[in-house]
Order: C-alpha cells, then structure tokens, then sequence
C-alpha cells in the first residue's frame, strides 16, 4: 500500500471549507487506498503569535473534527504532532540539508511575514517548510494530500530529499504531492484574490463549527462581481466563481450544470442555495464534532494510540538518518 501522510495546524477554533474542500476530503477518501499518516500539526501553530490555552482546546477540537469528519483512527494512524519528537529530530538535520536561499524564496513565509515584517517574525515562521518536510519525510510517506497552496513546500522536500539521498544514500522516499482536480484553493469570501486562511484575517472565512446563521451571512455579504450572470470566469469574476466552486464541490454538480441551472437567475439566487448545500454539509459535522469533544478521555486515547503507532514508524527513520549523518549512537 502506498503510505500517505499529512497534517492541519489548530491555528483555529475550527477547520473552514478550503481546509475541507483542498485536503481533508482527500485524507478521508485516501484511507481507502493507502496506510495513513494523519496529524494534528500543533508545533507549526507556534510560528505566529499565539495563546496556549487556546492552542491545547484548538488541539482537540481539531482531532475531533478530523474524526467527525471521517478519519477512522482504525484505519488511519492519528496523532498530535507534537506527541511525537521524531519530526523535531529530523528536522534539525534537514534544516542543515536546506539552504537558506530556497527557504527564502517560499511565497508563504513572504505573505505570513506582512504583518510582523521580516525582522518581526519568529525564525520558526521562516523554518517552518523544513519542519514540514520533516513530517512528512519521518514517514517515508509516498503521497502528501494537500491544497494548491502547499504546493511550493512539497517540492522543497522533494529537493530536500533529494539532496539528501545524494549526500548520504538512498534514505527517504520522495513524495508526490496530492492536489485535487475541482477547489485546490478556495478563496476568502470578502477578498477573493486571497485564499480562505484561518490564521489570517478570516472575515470571508467559512468555518464548519459556525452556526448555521453565520455561514448565511457570510455567504450572503460574499464579495460579487459586476455583471449579473452567474457564470464561472476566473479573471473577470473571481468572486461568483469561488462560490460556483463550493457549490460544485459539495453538491457534485459541475460547474457548466450549475451555470444551466442558474440561467437567468441572479447572485442572490447562487447564495441563497450555496448557503442550503453549505449547511446541510456542516451540520451533521458540527453535531459529531461536538460529541467527540464531549468524551475527552476517549479522545485522548485515540491521540495516544496514534502518537505510539507513528513513533514505532518515525523512530526507524530518524535512527537510520542519525546513523548516516554520523552522530554516535548513544551506548
Ligand atoms: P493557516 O492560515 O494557519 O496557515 P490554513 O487555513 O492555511 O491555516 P493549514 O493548516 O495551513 O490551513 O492547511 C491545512 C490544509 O488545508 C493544507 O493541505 C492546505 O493546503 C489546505 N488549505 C488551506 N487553505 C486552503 C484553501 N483556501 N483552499 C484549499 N485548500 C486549503
Ligand atoms: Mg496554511
């Protein structure tokens, strides 16, 4: 079976649509298929400003919904990252494969850092891909589920790898990342030039613990563009078009059936269903999260039982990295 792996920061309260709709919908179907790796990636939720009380609720909040949404821990192997030391120790010895000058040019760190600017922002926020790599390489994963915007990071670890592999003998497998075809990245419903984020400022955010009145309401002050037709055009209407991608994806109408359907008819008309398929979606999510979150116990030991099972894979390769590089085996 091929070995996939990937992660989702609690930088939130709740997970939002992009998240869903760019990657965890591809997590749960790859469980199918593959032996899975999924994790809850706590310690890259430190490189921007953060409350650690808030960190440890998000922690469990983001478990669960990853639960509730359809990772079956029996199946899957799901953790907390920060349960689990290996990605720390390998990440320390790729961050001295890496070179400054391609960390530097990932496009992530250059939009995250606007706010704090360069000197403002935590050297984690800069190292943070290498850290990623190490998630994902501490696996020997074969396929990394991601959104459009991870794009970038997954081929700084191939080239990680890479050179790596080079250096010191064939180690690590090199990943391919795993992109959808239909909403890789879904875009901020008040500034459809972003993407949806949660850690930036998410006024066109859809998160899926919202109530249901919220998730109206943003979708009803979606930003639109001039023009009447609801009619996918990604240059001239890249508002209508994020929402006719939502909407194809959860109903699984496409897009041109959804442009048919919608012949003659205005915005108003698009959000008024988009908010019925958004709905109908989360709800039931939203109630299972909720009892999840409701047996914190049970919770904690499906994180335990997961965290053991990733070390037992993780510490194979972190020792045989260590044996490489020539660090004494402690006696
Ligand atoms: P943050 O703002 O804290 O970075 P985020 O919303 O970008 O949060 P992440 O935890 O960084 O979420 O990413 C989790 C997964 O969701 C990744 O695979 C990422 O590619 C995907 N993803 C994030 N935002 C979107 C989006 N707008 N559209 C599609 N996929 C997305
Ligand atoms: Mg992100």
């Amino acid at each position: 079976l091929p070995r996939v792996l990937s992660g989702i920061q609690p930088t939130a309260g709740s997970f939002h649509l992009g998240n869903y709709l760019g990657a965890l919908r591809q997590w749960v179907a790859m469980q199918e298929t593959a032996e899975a790796f999924y994790c809850v990636v706590d310690l890259h939720a430190i490189t921007m400003d953060w409350d650690p009380e808030e960190l440890r609720r998000n922690t469990l909040t983001a478990a669960a919904q990853l639960l509730a949404l359809g990772v079956d821990p029996g199946r899957s192997t799901l953790f907390v990252q920060s349960h689990v030391p290996e990605h720390v120790r390998l990440s320390w010895v790729l961050e001295c494969v890496a070179r400054f000058g391609e960390a530097s040019r990932m496009t992530q760190f250059k939009d995250k850092s606007q706010r704090e600017g360069t000197a403002g922002s935590s050297v984690g926020l800069f190292t943070y891909p290498v850290l990623q790599a190490a998630d994902i390489l501490v696996y020997q994963a074969d396929e990394v589920p991601v959104g459009e915007d991870q794009r970038q990071h997954l081929e700084l670890t191939r080239d990680i790898a890479t050179r790596f592999n080079g250096r010191f003998g064939d180690t690590f497998t090199i990943p391919a990342a795993r992109i959808p075809e239909g909403a890789a990245k879904v875009l901020d419903l008040q500034a459809p030039e972003k993407k949806m984020s949660k850690s930036l400022p998410p006024a066109g955010c859809v998160f899926l613990l919202d109530d249901p009145k919220v998730t109206a309401k943003k979708i009803r002050s979606a930003v639109t563009d001039t023009g009447r037709e609801v009619v996918a055009d990604p240059e001239g209407k890249p508002g209508v078009t994020n929402l006719l991608g939502i909407h194809s994806a959860l109903s699984g109408r496409s897009v041109a059936e959804l442009e048919q359907h919608f012949a003659g008819r205005g915005y108003g008309d698009l959000k008024k269903e988009l908010a019925e398929v958004v709905t109908e979606f989360v709800t039931p999510v939203r109630e299972r999260t909720q009892q999840l979150l409701d047996d914190r116990a049970e919770l904690e030991r499906v994180l335990a039982r997961g965290a053991e099972r990733a070390r037992e894979v993780a510490g194979r390769t972190v020792r045989e990295v260590y044996d490489r590089v020539g660090f004494l085996p402690p006696a």
